[in-house]
């Protein structure tokens, strides 16, 4: 007999085993709204079509080869996805202070930046929010460390309950990790205001918790990627550390190509030039200052390569070829900017139609938490029951949560949603 005849069949992960159920469904009308992918109007997965152009350029290019890329990735595209993130005037990233790796799009770069914390951080304890991606504390406890939670959502509001975070963030031990959405909290749709993001930044900061962003949507929220970077870029401004995972997969539609990156901005000097000149004496000394700060990022580079390397060894080039040509070109990237512009302005639009056919059908309860809430998914309150109700009569899938994704909406398929949700909720 084999060897692992004894094993037990382990469940469909919660996200995507909700496409494997909606696969096997044959009814004609059956609507995915589980997993966060986009969708045209037409219901069509989207390749975006400056992505096609710079894989036709790369293509073209016969000075190309297929090498390994170096363990840390390509260090075009390492460069380019710490501006796009921090911005481009970073005092960080111009002061050297960012070490900046490739990562296995979001998922992986999550990872490597957790297998980091564990190996060299002083305090192993991260604190995520309630609730977060599903995959999150499984991450961040098979890498080492140990998970607890903040409060995030409130039910009753259906917003963001910011005196039960503020509250769980301040009870955190000095040190903690944080986890913070950059934006378009999944699976809530809830993000603090920028007055909110400030409180929590001085919080965070007066209490030495270390911000570990997970951006999985810059662009998607607002439809402006600078935008969507503020809370990061705030945090980075400030002078001291802060992680970053960003994954190329739904603002640039590269899902399976899996692309992403991990920054780690290292707490430097932050006086201006002058300021130091002033306490340096010289302006020998203050090169020698600026080096010194760069040393730290490049001794944070040598041991992200410690951890890589034993995973992956190094990461793939196709998915950081075409992200490094997109931003690389001030034109390409001025048309990904329009097309993502389009994407979070369809997903905006749905969540409108959504709202109104609810409306014009009468549906018990309040549901303007379908047009507050921003991103990819709405939470909309049904429980697991309402839920496997919609499954089984209206063929319609989703997480258990109740969360959907809005991307996987269309005006043909709105109506149809909506006489579920009506039904659920009578
Ligand atoms: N973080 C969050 C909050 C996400 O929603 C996702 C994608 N669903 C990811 C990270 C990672 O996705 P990927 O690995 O495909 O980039």
């Amino acid at each position: 007999g084999s060897v692992f005849a004894s094993l037990v069949q382990a469940p469909e992960d919660p996200i995507l085993g909700v496409t494997v159920a909606y696969n096997k469904d044959p009814s004609p009308n059956k609507l995915n709204l589980g997993v966060g992918a986009y969708r045209t109007e037409e219901g069509k997965p989207l390749v975006l079509d400056v992505v096609r152009r710079a894989e036709q350029l790369l293509v073209n290019d016969q000075s190309r080869v297929k090498e390994y890329l170096p363990i840390v990735g390509l260090a075009d595209f390492n460069k380019l996805s710490a501006k796009l993130i921090f911005g481009a005037d970073s005092p960080a990233i111009q002061a050297n202070r960012v070490a900046t790796v490739q990562g296995l799009s979001g998922t992986g770069s999550l990872r490597v930046g957790a297998e980091f914390l564990a190996r060299h951080y002083h305090q192993l304890t991260i604190y995520i929010p309630q609730p977060t991606w599903g995959n999150h504390p499984k991450v961040f406890t098979l890498a080492g460390l140990s998970v607890k939670t903040y409060r995030y959502y409130d039910p009753a509001t259906r917003g963001l309950n910011f005196q039960g975070l503020l509250e769980d963030l301040g009870a955190a031990p000095s040190g903690a990790i944080v986890l913070l959405h950059a934006c378009a909290h999944n699976p809530t749709g809830v993000d603090p205001t920028l007055e909110q993001w400030e409180q929590i930044r001085q919080l965070m900061r007066s209490k030495g918790l270390l911000p570990f962003f997970d951006s999985a949507y810059q662009g998607f929220a607002s439809g402006s990627l600078d935008a969507d970077a503020q809370p990061v870029r705030m945090f980075v401004a400030d002078g001291g550390e802060c992680l970053a995972a960003q994954s190329y997969a739904k603002n640039m539609g590269l899902y399976g190509e899996r692309v992403g990156a991990l920054s780690i901005s290292d707490a430097g000097i932050t006086a201006s030039k002058e300021v130091i000149i002033n306490i340096a004496g010289s302006s020998k000394e203050v090169d020698d200052f600026v080096c010194k700060t760069a040393d730290v990022a490049s001794k944070v580079e040598s041991q992200l390569k410690l951890v890589i390397r034993p995973m992956y060894s190094n990461p793939p080039i196709h998915g950081a070829s075409i992200v490094a040509t997109i931003l690389k070109d001030s034109k390409m990237y001025d048309e990904w900017t329009v097309e993502l512009k389009a994407m979070a302005d369809r997903i905006i639009s749905m969540r409108k139609q959504l709202f109104d056919a609810l409306s014009a059908r009468g549906t018990p309860g309040d549901w303007s938490h379908i047009i507050k809430q921003i991103g990819m998914f709405t939470f909309t309150g049904l429980n697991g029951e309402q839920v496997a109700f919609m499954t089984k009569e209206y063929h319609i899938y989703m997480t258990s949560d109740g969360r959907i994704s809005m991307a996987g909406l269309s005006s043909k398929t709105v109506p149809h949603l909506a006489d579920a949700i009506h039904a659920a909720v009578t």
